[in-house]
């Protein structure tokens, strides 16, 4: 599995910097943002480094398909209502353009009571 010792999110994956972990598996980490900007704001990272959606090849295509059917399960397990009162918010930067901070790619999933933050 391919991994960058310089990567902020390869440590977490690696248990060097703590996170307070929503779900774990062999190729998928989701945990809680350390910002939020809503009630409930966590990430979902494959474990493997890739730097963003940009690196996305044929091979990453069932490991994308799992996080998008495992985002509504983790969702409403943190505390998103269910649609269609509720909801949640997918997001993932990609690039400078978009601000992307963290360059190993993760999907920010945003929900709960408004008001939020940001978003
Ligand atoms: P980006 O701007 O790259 O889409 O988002 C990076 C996200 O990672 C930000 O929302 C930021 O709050 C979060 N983040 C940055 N450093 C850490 C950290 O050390 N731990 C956790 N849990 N989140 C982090
Ligand atoms: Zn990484």
């Amino acid at each position: 599995m391919s991994t960058d010792p310089d990567c902020l999110f390869c440590k977490i994956v690696a248990g060097k910097i703590p996170s307070r972990k929503v779900y774990e598996d062999d190729e998928i980490l989701a945990f809680h943002d350390i910002n939020p900007w809503a009630p409930v704001h966590f990430l979902m990272i494959p474990k493997a480094h890739i730097p963003s959606m940009a690196q996305l090849a044929p091979e990453h295509e069932a490991l994308m398909g799992r996080m998008m059917l495992l985002a509504p399960r983790l969702a409403l397990q943190e505390g998103c209502r269910p649609y269609p009162e509720g909801g949640f918010r997918l997001f993932t930067n990609t690039g400078a353009d978009s601000r992307q901070e963290v360059h190993h790619l993760h999907i920010h999933v945003t929900g709960g009571p408004r008001p939020w933050l940001r978003g």
